[in-house]
């Protein structure tokens, strides 16, 4: 570098500029997405400022497309606020980035910067720059062609037609799908499949999309849940991305699956938006698919014109799968992990647990787990001893006054404050806990758990045992508190 002393001094100023930019760039991500989130998505790339163009280097495409879909306009947002400079924004692959890197520290930040570069952004220092009109995020794609991302499709192969075992309680389900994912948007449109947890919706949706996509590779499809479509349109409305958000349902899709639709209910700007995409796609002929826990008529707060699309299809209930297809799926599972089952223990396990196909292979990996490290094979004594804790009679001691008695104790707070209104977090947490392992232990249904917890609506159990359900797979704390109080509850 043949720069003369005031030049290198130019230079160092300006890169301090910009990576304290960077700095607090990841700063502010780490406050705005969840630590799980940003872990996943955030955390392997590496932010590298040239110029006015921020480009973002990803390991794989796969995170390069889940960044331009979901944290683009953020990005862009908290870059423009922390710089008064408006960037562009590249996200590349980059081969460099191996898995070493994914699984190194924190977020990798590094400064490239060319001479030529540096006094250009000395001189669009933000004292400067104080009449650059405020950030108008552009309506069409913000990120430069060649960085935006095609979209890829990422259905767990697990979940296929071929996986899913048939029986009385959901092959109508099961032929509806099927015919769906044969011909989209020519049989049933929509296709409306409702069920309590853990009885295979989301199975079949996934397998829906696997089957037409494996027809026609080429298809567009949206997969996501009533969740994320919500707060998908949070993120638009806030960040002036409607254009884009609208775009992408409307335009570039061919097949919309939305799993847990009943989300939806009661929030007014994502219904009127998606009672929009559900007719510009529906007079398209483009296939729509929705699960939900509930039939349509029973969503409260779902405003009446979509409850009234949703009938304009097919609806198909899934239930609770009999005893010879519980042992059929168990049969299945062994098959697949390579595990001798016999008839008895099937029979045995398929007894016990009856509530739905997600406990029977939760019962189920559990016998295969300790068979699996113990070298043992599964002996009829061996799995009524491993699953104590799921059968009848050990749980008969579990009521919702125990549950609640318990989780109290564990938390030091009185049953009464579980059944109150209070919202402090210090009560709010155990109570959704206990609304979990109401459902879980005892399986009772919303109103009625809702009922022994002071009289709160059933949304707010259903609310509350999602949570719980998905704070447990990244929640440690969560977890453990989960394990003590159903081990002094089971005993
Ligand atoms: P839901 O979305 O209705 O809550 P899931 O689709 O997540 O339920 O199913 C829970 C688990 O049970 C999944 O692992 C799924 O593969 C399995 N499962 C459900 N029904 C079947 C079935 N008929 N055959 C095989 N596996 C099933
Ligand atoms: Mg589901």
């Amino acid at each position: 570098m043949d720069s003369c002393a005031c030049c290198v001094m130019d230079a160092m100023d300006s890169m301090i500029l910009i990576d304290s930019h960077v700095t607090q760039l990841v700063d502010v991500l780490k406050t705005k997405v969840s630590e799980f989130k940003y872990n996943q998505w955030l955390k392997p790339a590496r932010f590298i400022i040239e110029n006015d163009t921020l480009r973002i280097e990803v390991p794989n495409k796969f995170i390069r497309d889940w960044i331009s879909e979901n944290y683009l306009q953020l990005i862009k947002y908290e870059m423009y606020r922390l710089s008064a400079q408006e960037f562009t924004i590249e996200i590349v692959v980059s081969e460099s980035l191996n898995t070493v890197d994914l699984l190194s520290g924190d977020l990798s930040l590094s400064i490239h910067k060319t001479m030529e570069g540096l006094d250009k952004t000395t001189a669009e220092t933000p004292a400067q720059d104080a009449e650059r009109p405020a950030f108008q995020p552009s309506t069409s794609a913000p990120a430069t062609p060649s960085a935006y991302p095609v979209r890829v499709h990422h259905f767990n192969p697990k979940y296929s037609f071929g996986t899913f075992v048939v029986g009385n309680a959901n092959q109508f389900c099961h032929a509806a799908a099927s015919a769906v994912a044969s011909n989209p948007g020519q049989t049933y449109n929509p296709l409306f499949i409702y069920g309590g947890v853990g009885l295979g919706k989301t199975h079949l949706l996934n397998a829906i999309a696997l089957k037409a996509l494996g027809d026609v590779p080429s298809r567009r499809i949206i997969s996501i849940t009533g969740e994320q479509f919500t707060n998908e349109m949070v993120n638009a409305i806030r960040y002036e991305t409607t254009y884009e958000f609208r775009k992408k349902y409307r335009e570039t899709c061919d097949i919309l699956l939305i799993d847990d639709i009943q989300f939806i209910a009661g929030k007014e700007r994502t219904q009127e938006e998606f009672f929009h995409t559900f007719n510009t796609l529906y007079e398209s002929r483009k296939q729509i698919v929705l699960t939900s826990d509930r039939s349509p008529k029973d969503i409260q707060h779902l405003e009446e014109r979509l409850r009234s699309r949703f009938n304009w299809g097919l609806i198909a209930d899934i239930q609770v799968p009999d005893t010879e297809t519980r042992v059929a799926i168990l049969r299945k599972r062994a098959e697949t992990a390579n595990i001798l089952l016999t008839d008895d223990v099937a029979y045995l396990i398929a007894d016990k647990v009856r509530s739905n196909v997600r406990d029977l292979e939760g019962a189920f990996n559990r016998l295969s787990a300790f068979a699996v490290l113990s070298k043992s094979e599964i002996t009829f004594d061996l799995a009524q001893r491993l699953l104590q804790d799921v059968m009848s009679s050990a749980r008969a001691a579990v009521s919702f006054e125990s549950i609640q008695r318990m989780v109290a104790d564990h938390y030091h707070i009185n049953v009464d404050d579980l059944k109150s209104a209070r919202r402090f977090k210090t009560i709010a947490e155990p109570r959704q806990i206990a609304m979990y392992l109401c459902k879980k232990l005892l399986n009772a249904s919303f109103p009625e758990i809702g009922q022994r917890f002071g009289g709160k609506d059933h949304s707010t159990v259903i609310h509350a045992v999602r949570k719980i359900a998905k704070e447990i797979e990244t929640n440690i704390e969560i977890q453990s508190s989960l394990v003590a109080i159903e081990k002094t509850l089971t005993v």
